[in-house]
């Protein structure tokens, strides 16, 4: 038996990028009547599947939808983010969606929700449990599956782990109930320092943990990424810092250098030079905790793992120590194929600045409402795709530019963006009264290396 139901959009995917998308929609286009579908039961997609002890990477102040605030607006006074914007931990953004959909979506009236559904294709989707199908007849299909976040507890590793092997998700960390041997973490990645640092924070010691990398990565310094008047400085100061380091480059290898120098970029160990970039955020604090671990193994990517040997895929091995191996492999981002954002009848939410899929969707969201045409709507959404190797940032921070300063010049964008929680540093730049020097400094200084920065990169692509 097939259902039908007509509605104006149809939205496949619940999690972060679909609710910021439709938020944005329900205050843009008072009008619209909007369709939900998701396999999981609750909306916040990935989220529902996180590890007990995950906390976003980012201050909460900027994340979620843009209609409701997510932090609690403190400053940690404790812990490893101590002095910094709170974290909203996994419970808290599943309990937030949820909050959203019920008391936002659901209660205007205007949204249908279907959790516990499988999307087909060609606006066809099934309930998982009792099989029946529904049709929707939409005027838009918007796809925001098209991240692709893969998690441990749900991935599959690409290499082989035989049956004797103690080998598990970070995500079963917490059950575990004996004392072992020591743990070997695989993964170089943000879960991969989530694990670690859960780990040391239980007690367990250092000597106890080895971490295997295929790559080291450069990592974003937290404090830099705080969206409060009190942190200009570090925030927009660093921004003026990274365009004038990429400005005065001489090389790309230069810039990575610069980067550094300036404190754009961390690294944990300071002998070994990151061939890698996935926006990964950490505070100081974190850092020290990380570098307590001595035992790092870098001999490439894991090809099996048996009870007695680690092999690598360059045949080098690695003793399994009797350890539980936690996995940390899985990749959170994939580098999907861009598409353009608006397609016809199918609209593609995808990142518009770098490493802000939520501000993103929102973003789409607002041009879906107030820009007329298919050419206009791409030409403001251009994709800035995801971070990966050192040539994938360069590329990342060219397209995130070039939309800045195409935002820049569109009077109505710049009114809502300024008003956007989401966006969190606009309304920062906006405040500054005539008499705070050294912050209008730093925006000069920001302003004069963005163009010589821009022509850097572009010359380090072609
Ligand atoms: C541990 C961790 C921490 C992170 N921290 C941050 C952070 O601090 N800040 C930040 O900006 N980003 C962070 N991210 C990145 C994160 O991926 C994004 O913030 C965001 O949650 C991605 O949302 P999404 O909606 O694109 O993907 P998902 O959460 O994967 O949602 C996609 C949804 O689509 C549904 N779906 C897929 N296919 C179908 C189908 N055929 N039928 C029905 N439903 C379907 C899935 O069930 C899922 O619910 C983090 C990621 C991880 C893994």
């Amino acid at each position: 038996m097939i259902n039908s139901i007509k509605t104006d959009y149809l939205v496949v995917g619940s999690g972060a990028v679909g609710m910021a998308f439709v938020d944005t929609l329900l205050d843009e286009l008072p009008d619209v009547n909007i369709v939900m579908v998701d396999r999981f039961a609750k909306p916040g997609g990935h989220w529902n599947s996180a590890y007990p002890f995950v906390t976003l990477h980012q201050p909460s102040a900027f994340y979620g939808v843009n209609s409701l605030e997510l932090s609690h607006g403190l400053r940690d006074e404790t812990g490893l983010n101590k002095g910094l914007g709170d974290l909203a931990t996994g419970t808290e953004i599943l309990a937030y969606f949820e909050a959203v959909m019920r008391h936002k979506f659901l209660t205007s009236g205007r949204v249908k929700f279907f959790p516990l559904s499988n999307y087909e294709g060609n606006g066809v989707f099934e309930n998982r449990l009792s099989g029946l199908k529904t049709k929707a007849d939409a005027a838009k299909i918007v796809d925001c599956t098209h991240l692709n976040t893969t998690v441990p507890s749900t991935h599959t590793p690409n290499f082989t782990v035989e049956n004797d092997v103690r080998f598990m998700p970070l995500n079963d960390l917490p059950l575990i109930t004996d004392v072992p041997k020591g743990f070997t973490v695989v993964g170089g990645g943000k879960t991969g320092i989530d694990a670690i640092l859960w780990l040391l924070e239980n007690h367990v010691p250092p000597q106890n943990i080895r971490w295997v990398k295929s790559r080291d990565a450069w990592l974003i310094n937290r404090k830099n990424t705080q969206p409060f008047p009190e942190f200009f400085e570090d925030t927009i100061g660093n921004q003026a810092n990274m365009f004038e380091a990429i400005a005065g480059a001489k090389s790309k290898s230069d810039m990575f250098d610069r980067l550094e120098s300036c404190g754009y970029f961390l690294r944990i160990d300071p002998t070994v030079r990151p061939t890698m970039f996935h926006g990964a955020t950490i505070s100081e604090l974190e850092l020290d905790e990380l570098r307590r671990v001595k035992d790092i193994v870098r001999k490439g990517r894991v090809a099996s793992i048996t009870s007695d040997n680690i092999t690598f895929v360059n045949g080098r091995t690695e003793p399994t120590l009797d350890h539980v191996i936690v996995d940390c492999s899985a990749s959170a981002i994939k580098d999907n194929v861009i598409k353009p954002v608006f397609q016809g009848n199918l609209i593609t939410p995808q990142t518009v600045r770098s490493y802000q899929p939520v501000f993103s969707a929102s973003m789409i969201a607002w041009v879906e409402a107030h820009v007329e045409g298919e050419a206009a709507k791409n030409g403001m959404t251009g994709v800035v795709p995801l971070p990966d190797d050192l040539d994938a940032f360069i590329r990342m921070t060219a397209a995130n530019m070039m939309n800045q300063a195409l935002w820049g010049q569109n009077k109505a964008l710049r009114n809502w963006m300024r008003e956007q929680r989401l966006d969190g540093f606009s309304k920062m730049v906006s405040e500054i009264g005539p008499d705070e020097k050294s912050k209008l400094e730093i925006l000069n200084r920001l302003k004069s290396a963005a163009m010589p920065a821009m022509g850097k990169l572009q010359s380090f692509l072609n």
